[in-house]
């Protein structure tokens, strides 16, 4: 099945309103591009109104980096899902490495976010979800079991036709901003993995799901790594913030579509 390519920037406590214009100004000038590629920008969530001035006659998507499971009430410091919604956010990532690491987010947590973001009435948004090893697990040969460990537990409680809004994010924790790529052939191993796992478990319906990969994606390795078979775009975190880059990251996705 043909997937339309998808490249997401996640710029985590990075960038700026001026970065936002530029980087706005750089897909701007690639309109042409963005008919074929699925562009989305997590900025920080501060940054979203700022964002959503340049997107507005654009075709480029905005999201968040996180979401808070509940509706509102005395959560001090978090977003809910309405506020990212007013915000314009339409893509929201749930259980990055880092928030797995540092910030509390368990699986159930994580399963609480992904239902939360499926279920929400208000606006039909897509959930990122993002799962992978640490080099430790690697070595121990435990990377398939991993990712099955978290896919099973983030999507327990969603049905296949939910999966039309679910795109999972394969990070290896020892590639996420330390300049090691996985190879293309490591990263295509793992995106077989988690298609059949999907097949297993949604039949068809997972032929829908884009498959992104993300840890230290370059100008100069995206188009080896998204030329893969099961590699339908990338996450992208350091490169994001650099207009020319990114750009070329996109590029790189459109000759895959
Ligand atoms: C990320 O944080 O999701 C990421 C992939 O970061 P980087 O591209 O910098 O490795």
């Amino acid at each position: 099945m043909q997937r339309q390519p998808v490249v997401i920037a996640n710029w985590k406590m990075n960038g700026n309103r001026q970065l936002a214009k530029q980087m706005a100004e750089a897909l701007r000038e690639e309109a042409g591009l963005l008919s074929q590629v699925q562009v989305a920008v997590c900025p920080p969530a501060v940054l979203l109104p700022a964002w959503q001035q340049h997107v507005f006659y654009d075709a480029v998507h905005l999201g968040a980096q996180d979401v808070n499971e509940f509706e509102h009430g005395a959560h001090t410091g978090e977003h809910s899902l309405a506020l990212l919604g007013e915000a314009g956010a339409e893509y929201i990532l749930v259980g990055h490495s880092e928030r797995r690491q540092h910030y509390g987010d368990t699986d159930a947590r994580i399963s609480a976010k992904v239902n939360a973001v499926l279920d929400y009435q208000a606006q039909q948004l897509k959930v990122v979800l993002c799962v992978g090893e640490t080099a430790a697990q690697r070595e121990a040969q435990q990377t398939t079991t991993v990712v099955q460990a978290q896919l099973s537990a983030a999507l327990e409680q969603v049905t296949a036709a939910q999966m039309t809004h679910v795109i999972i994010a394969y990070e290896p924790v020892w590639a996420i901003g330390t300049g090691k790529t996985a190879s293309p052939a490591q990263a295509q191993e793992v995106h077989r993995f988690i298609r059949s796992w999907l097949q297993q478990k949604y039949a068809a319906a997972a032929d829908t799901v884009p498959l992104l990969y993300g840890g230290s994606v370059k100008a100069d390795n995206a188009e080896t790594l998204f030329a893969e078979q099961d590699i339908d775009g990338g996450l992208i975190g350091g490169a994001s913030l650099e207009p020319d880059a990114f750009v070329a990251i996109c590029r790189a996705a459109v000759a895959r579509s």
